[in-house]
């Protein structure tokens, strides 16, 4: 079954599909040490999750599938991140907000200031008094305003409708979509959840090696290698011994370890191991960093450097076919 087999019908490949974007998106969590997955926005895409995002592209998965598939096996929880108002018909974001009069629902309102005049205690709004030489005029006791805090005081805000003259305390709020220009208001409004996700590296970081098994064995697969996990073999001494791989590609094989970096103590065991099996193809894969303090003969011991778990698939696969393209 290939990728761009015809015959193939989407269907039928999403299985694996899924399960290769889920180790694709842990094996980038494990090298990037990510705890949180928090969504980000922009007027475009909406809310979306880049980390996410890489790998639902590469698969052809969506974010939320790959998302809920995280939670569901328990390697990550969703928790509400916030709430914001979306179009009911289009559901996008980009919304424009306008602001109406309660009481005739026009949209020419204007926001107003209310004072009071301290000498003769009239109560009014400030924008609307006539002027004398450039100074407000209180309307009650015609003289000059004066200075603000002593002559007078500033009450508060106030919205003044512009249609029917009527002044309100709080306007009512209406949403114009830019995407469908749906015109809305608080009770036809999607006041949609948004999730981030809390990683549960500790568990992700403990199943590094069976993920990246896994993805090994993707990889293989699509240039038709076979691969057996744990094969178990003889070793000259008669003893029997376990590998992380066994890879069969044109008649050959190919005996593969993975060392992560707390085993890397194993590495003489693993020395003992290869001498006792002499196999010709033997891989050892081991992390960078660890294996600067490495002090083996590497001609004996064939180590491959990784950097990222996200590296290892594909370097295993690099390996097995160099090696196919010699013979
Ligand atoms: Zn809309
Ligand atoms: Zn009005
Ligand atoms: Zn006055």
């Amino acid at each position: 079954m290939f990728l761009g087999d015809v015959a193939v019908s989407k269907k039928d490949y999403k299985p694996s599909s899924i399960s290769g974007a889920i180790e694709d998106l842990l094996l980038y969590i494990i090298d990037n040490n990510i705890t949180e997955i928090v969504p980000k926005f922009s007027f475009q895409l909406g809310f979306y999750y880049s980390e996410a995002m890489r790998t639902s592209a590469k698969f052809k998965v969506s974010e939320e599938e790959l998302l809920d598939r995280l939670v569901k096996e328990s390697y990550a929880t969703k928790e509400l991140y916030d709430k914001y108002v979306r179009c009911p018909v289009c559901k996008s974001y980009r919304l424009l907000v306008q602001f109406k009069c309660p009481h005739c629902g026009s949209t020419n309102v204007n926001k107003v200031t209310l004072v009071s005049h301290v000498p003769c205690g009239y109560i009014g709004v400030l924008e609307e008094m006539k002027t004398s030489n450039e100074k407000r005029v209180c309307p009650k006791c015609e003289k000059e305003l004066g200075k603000r805090d002593k002559d007078w005081i500033r009450i508060g805000s106030l919205y003044k409708c512009n249609e029917c003259g009527e002044l309100f305390e709080m306007p009512s709020v209406q949403f114009k979509c830019v995407n469908c220009g749906k015109i809305f208001d608080y009770k036809d409004a999607e006041y949609e959840n948004i999730y981030k996700y809390k990683i549960n590296l500790e568990k992700i970081r403990k199943l590094t090696k069976q993920i990246v098994i896994r993805t090994i064995i993707n990889v293989l697969k699509e240039d038709g290698i076979t691969v057996e996990v744990n094969p178990t073999l003889q070793g000259l001494s008669g003893l029997k011994h376990t590998a992380s791989l066994l890879a069969k590609c044109d008649g050959r094989e190919i005996l593969i370890d993975i060392l992560s970096e707390d085993e890397i103590d194993d590495i003489m065991s693993i020395y003992g191991k290869i001498i006792d099996l002499g196999h010709p193809d033997h891989l050892i894969l081991v992390p960078s960093d660890t294996a600067q303090s490495l002090t083996v003969d590497e001609t004996v011991l064939k180590i491959v450097k990784y950097n990222k778990v996200s590296d290892v698939a594909q370097l295993v696969r690099e390996k097995i076919i160099s090696k196919k393209e010699k013979t």
